[in-house]
């Protein structure tokens, strides 16, 4: 049957100065892929990112979220329709509890603001869904800790788990291993593989081993353009796509079985 992609975009570029770090992208993520974007550094992809979050305006192309052009909306208003960003909870809540934040991401998104301050009682569903968020994103065992003095990687699932709690059609993943030590690096992998299957998720991270574990696609960008695009098996046998990496640290397609 036909489907919209949940996310499209359509000719996108984006200059600055005489630089187009975002030249001519048609990107198509389906619905419930698990849409991965690679490159070198300096490729766009953060660029890119931060067109789709409408941080940046596009010098010209469009946008379109479930078929809705969305080309012109706030980042905000893009929220609203479903298209969400992981939040920075050391920049936002550094003295909260994660089951205090995932409470007030529920509470927020169901406009019923600090009322969740009263008798526990009176909230209980909300406490509820909290804590099956907070135990599919692997954060029981930290519910009650300072967010600010939780390790990285729990850190980052929070992050994931709040951006979750808003119940987004899209999900934008942004370099979520980032920071990250080896050792957590594992227990995030295994948070993101249990993201709801019917949340879209385009995933931007250096990780090639995090990339071809999760990604169902990829997207190769190089200069601004889709270099590459196919399956991760496709993306890793393609001769010009390990060219684009010689040099670089980490390989593509390696340790991915
Ligand atoms: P990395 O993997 O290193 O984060 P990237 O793939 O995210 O890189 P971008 O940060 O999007 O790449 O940068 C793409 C190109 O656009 C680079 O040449 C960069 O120097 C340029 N660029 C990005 N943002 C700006 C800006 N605000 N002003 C001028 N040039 C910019």
């Amino acid at each position: 049957a036909f489907m919209k992609p949940a996310l499209e975009t359509f000719s996108l570029s984006k200059s600055f100065g005489g630089i187009a770090a975002t030249d001519d992208v048609s990107l198509k993520v389906q619905r419930g892929a698990r849409h991965a974007l690679i490159g070198p550094n300096g490729a766009g992809k953060t660029t890119l990112i931060n067109l789709l979050t409408g941080v940046l305006t596009p010098s010209s192309g469009r946008i379109l979220l479930n078929g809705e052009d969305i080309t012109q909306l706030s980042s905000e208003r893009r929220v609203k329709r479903g298209l969400a960003r992981t939040f920075q909870i050391n920049q936002l809540f550094p003295a909260m509890t994660p089951l205090e934040a995932l409470m007030l991401v529920i509470s927020e998104r169901e406009k019923i603001g600090w009322k969740w301050f009263r008798p526990a009682s009176a909230n209980s569903a909300i406490l509820t869904e909290a804590l099956e968020i907070a135990s599919n994103l692997r954060l029981g065992d930290v519910l009650n800790e300072t967010t600010s003095s939780l390790p990285y990687g729990k850190q980052r699932q929070l992050e994931i788990a709040m951006a979750i709690a808003c119940r987004p059609a899209v999900l934008l993943l942004d370099e979520p291993a980032a920071g990250v030590p080896e050792a957590e690096r594992d227990d995030l992998l295994s948070t993101i593989a249990v993201l709801p299957k019917d949340v879209t998720v385009l995933l931007v991270e250096h990780d090639m081993d995090i990339v071809f574990r999760f990604a169902d696609r990829i997207s190769v960008l190089v200069n601004g353009r889709i270099f590459a695009e196919g399956t991760p098996t496709e993306m890793s046998a393609d001769q010009r796509v390990k060219a684009v990496y010689l040099g670089e640290n980490h390989g593509v397609g390696h340790n991915h079985g």
